[in-house]
């Protein structure tokens, strides 16, 4: 029975409001809003309301309905924001946590890191080994759930309390996961790493390019937060990029965008590991670099962090220019605001690294282009692949239960 107060009308109508929600599905048109709202909240760690009607285009008044909505299924999650100076903190939204743990893995050329997060992406453990990636990559997969098994059990978890997992790989995959350059990966021991990985984890695994979980950390919870069109550079044993544009993960046609590392370089005359001759990777990547250091220098001294050493700063700074001339017509292109340096080049040397990318840039590309780019390193540093890998496993939990 309902009970009706006719001193307090609004009350009832308020009332059965809520029961007339609960009880009726979203028509198409609010299906449709609901989306556009998930849908800037999926790459973006959380905004306000007035940031949800710009980003989205939707009136004020209905995000107001769709956020009430949300918040009261329990899909959106509100909190007061960090406070930004004197006044209230505004309320923000982010999407509600998945239900179990993450896992992220990132594999290297020659080394892997398996990270455990919660819920909410906070890392909870993390390991990085020594891998032989390139040369074994059945062993490596194999190594990966073994340290997986022992980080959840460190946690008093196992594998069936993950609810996703996201991996990186050293090498172009396309969106079905298969690899594109078969000369990576043992010789093409394996190649639908996806599938590889899926089958030995027993549950879904986001499989990508090591570039995009780079791009992804970066974009959530490090140096390009809030930044709309960055590209993010890895340099190490490879060189690769990662493209956002309008605040999404841009990976093209067919999952390959950003393979910088395989554009030829004029003057360049070595043969690349994907067949081609003089690829920016053969003069940019460690192994290339190493050859041109004089004799008491090795990779060692590259693959460590910077101990300011003249001779190697500056090989650095001249494979930073490279890269940045590399970039260059791709800065024409997109016009971006930021790109940010990663792998053991861009963040262990970033001091070098970046000085080279600046002068690459500045040199071959459009003056008001380069004067609107910044180019800084890695906030994460060597651990942004990682991080990304959790919080896209994050992503992929949500998507999986429908909240995207
Ligand atoms: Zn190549």
């Amino acid at each position: 029975m309902i009970l009706v107060n006719v001193s307090y009308p609004h009350v009832i109508f308020r009332f059965v409001d809520k029961v007339v929600a609960a009880q009726v599905e979203p028509g198409p048109r609010a299906r449709s809003n609901d989306r556009a709202v998930l849908q800037v909240l999926e790459d973006r760690p959380q905004l306000t309301r007035q940031q949800i009607v710009e980003a989205t285009g939707l009136s004020r008044s209905t995000v107001a309905d769709v956020v009430a909505r949300m918040v009261s299924a329990g899909r959106l999650a509100e909190s007061p924001s960090a406070p930004a100076g004197r006044g209230r903190p505004a309320q923000v939204l982010r999407l509600a946590d998945p239900q179990g743990l993450l896992l992220g893995l990132a594999f290297g050329h020659n080394n892997l890191a398996v990270a455990v997060g919660d819920p909410s992406g906070q890392i909870l453990r993390e390991r990085a080994v020594d891998a032989s990636v390139d040369h074994d990559p059945l062993k490596t997969l194999d190594l990966a759930l073994q340290v997986s098994r022992e980080l959840l059990q460190e946690e008093g978890s196992d594998l069936d309390d993950v609810a996703h997992v996201a991996a990186g790989m050293p090498g172009p995959l396309d969106h079905e996961g298969v690899l594109q350059i078969p000369s990576l990966l043992g010789n093409g021991q394996i190649m639908e790493p996806a599938k590889a990985l899926r089958e030995l984890f027993g549950r879904p695994v986001l499989t990508v390019n090591d570039t995009v979980l780079g791009a992804y950390g970066e974009m959530q919870v490090g140096a390009a937060r809030g930044v709309d069109t960055f590209i993010f550079v890895k340099a190490s044993h490879g060189v690769g990029a990662a493209l956002i544009v309008g605040g999404k993960l841009h990976r093209g046609s067919t999952g390959l965008a950003g393979e910088i590392g395989h554009t030829r370089l004029s003057g360049a005359t070595g043969r690349c590991r994907c067949g081609n001759v003089g690829c920016l990777e053969t003069m940019s990547g460690i192994e290339g670099l190493a050859r041109e250091l004089p004799a008491p220098y090795g990779q060692d001294s590259l693959c460590r962090p910077s101990v300011g050493d003249p001779v190697v700063d500056r090989v650095i700074t001249d494979a930073g220019r490279s890269v940045g001339a590399t970039l260059a017509p791709i800065c024409n292109l997109l016009n971006p605001s930021l790109i940010v340096t990663g792998g053991l080049l861009g963040s262990g040397h970033a001091e070098a690294f970046v000085k080279g990318m600046r002068e690459g840039i500045d040199g071959s590309t459009q003056p008001a282009i380069a004067r609107a780019v910044d180019v800084v390193p890695s906030a994460l540093g060597i651990r942004v692949e990682r991080v990304g890998a959790v919080l896209l496993a994050r992503r992929e939990a949500l998507a999986a239960s429908s909240q995207l």
